[in-house]
């Protein structure tokens, strides 16, 4: 397949367009994008091949009487969807991160990069940010500038999750970057630091994601960084899928994703009524995931008052106690301990915090965890706490339970942080 479709600039043209089309028309994009798709994955992608047989998908309403694919199911046979149509050693690959707790391999060739580029920069310029502005990331990984930024365009810079917020408060106001993104559980301490230590740190705007922002975390971002914060939802395994614009609505991606709402039987649901989100990344080949349950619940909202077309999305992701408490008494994001998905011996994890003093790691085994494995667990609980004295007791188990809206919630704790209330 031709790289060029993958283009970041062409990606980025077609979603400016295709947004103020009409839903019909949408809905003819992605249609055609997803027949291609099927087809493509029934011919040289060995999982599908036999699971797609004898199943004829001739329109979007085909769709919903193919399988759900879940993650446990990619998890245990990721080699299995890796398309024929690659050479397996030129795709990169990587694991989820742990948000779920489920870890899947994710096989990807160089060129699908460019949809998650294309994708931010639609957002970011959809809410106001210029073009030359400059972002910076907290985020536990540091990509190398694709083209765009090594032209000055959206130029980028890291900062690492798991650092002191205070040090990567100070870095941030001698960068002054126009555009801050992150998880809502970063950006909330950091705002807090940024109003009681008076620093005045003022941005132009706030990527949140990957966590539910609430109300009242959303208010306190703003309020500290004097601008708007603008929320996106996705997965490692679709990419982002809906944007919100200034109205307010999460937009889905429609011409390049397919996301439904279904219900227990798999059958998609009416709009307004709550289910399971279910998405079809129309851009991925290389492993490409047909009806994959992201484990979140939602439903369709009505159409937005800004004219686009996209449908709008309604993510009711159950309050998640992403903020640990040290015992300092000093609020960290759960984020800077959850990354364990590459310790071996392990299916599933999750981490407890019962007091500020004390955190429980609960797994379940996969050969198990050995004296070296758990110190490594040790010491990045300790290293996310700021070496802090907590301790940390193992557990074994046999699954983990789910929470409300069908997700493993990696990071648990049960101290109270007066944070995030009035919901
Ligand atoms: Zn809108």
């Amino acid at each position: 397949m031709a790289d060029e479709m993958f283009d970041t600039p062409l990606l980025l043209s077609q979603m400016k367009r295709n947004q103020w089309l009409s839903e019909g028309a949408l809905r003819r994009i992605s249609e055609k994008k997803l027949l291609d798709l099927i087809a493509h994955a029934r011919a040289t992608v060995p999982f599908y091949r036999k699971s797609l047989d004898g199943m004829p998908v001739r329109s979007m309403e085909d769709l919903q009487s193919l399988p759900i694919l879940s993650k446990t199911v990619v998890r245990d046979s990721a080699e299995r969807f890796v398309s024929s149509a690659y050479d397996r050693r030129s795709l990169q690959a990587t694991y989820t991160s742990g948000s779920t707790g489920i870890q899947v391999p994710l096989f990807y060739s160089r060129a699908e990069s460019a949809y998650g580029v294309a994708f931010e920069t639609h957002h970011l310029t959809e809410c106001g940010a210029g073009l030359f502005d400059l972002q910076v990331r907290i985020a536990h990984y540091e990509s190398r500038p694709n083209l765009l930024q090594r032209l000055g365009v959206f130029r980028c810079r890291y900062l690492d999750v798991r650092a002191d917020e205070t040090e990567n408060l100070l870095h941030l106001a001698s960068l002054k970057p126009g555009i801050l993104i992150s998880y809502p559980s970063i950006l909330l301490p950091l705002a807090r630091i940024n109003s009681s230590e008076g620093l005045g740190l003022r941005l132009k705007l706030a990527l949140s994601g990957g966590e539910t922002l609430t109300p009242a975390v959303r208010k306190e971002i703003s309020s500290s960084f004097g601008c708007p914060v603008f929320d996106r939802y996705g997965s490692m395994e679709s990419s982002w899928a809906a944007w919100e614009c200034r109205e307010g609505s999460l937009h889905i991606q429609e011409d390049m994703v397919v996301v439904e709402i279904v219900g227990e039987d798999g059958k998609g649901l009416p709009d307004g009524k709550a289910g399971t989100i279910v998405v079809t990344p129309l851009w991925r080949r290389a492993m490409p995931f047909i009806r994959y349950s992201l484990g979140d619940t939602g439903s369709f909202g009505p159409p937005c008052a800004c004219g686009r077309g996209l449908r709008t999305l309604r993510v009711a992701r159950g309050r998640q106690d992403d903020i640990l408490v040290l015992p300092s008494g000093k609020i960290r994001s759960a984020r800077s301990i959850n990354l364990m998905d590459d310790i071996p011996g392990m299916l599933s994890y999750q981490i407890i915090q019962e007091n500020p003093s004390l955190f429980v790691f609960r797994y379940v085994p996969s050969g198990g965890l050995g004296a070296k494995e758990r110190k490594e667990v040790e010491s990045r609980i300790r290293a996310g706490c700021l070496g802090e004295e907590v301790r940390v007791e193992f557990e074994v188990v046999p699954s983990i339970a789910r929470g409300r809206t069908g997700k493993i919630q990696t990071v648990m704790s049960k101290v109270r942080a007066d944070a995030g209330s009035g919901e």
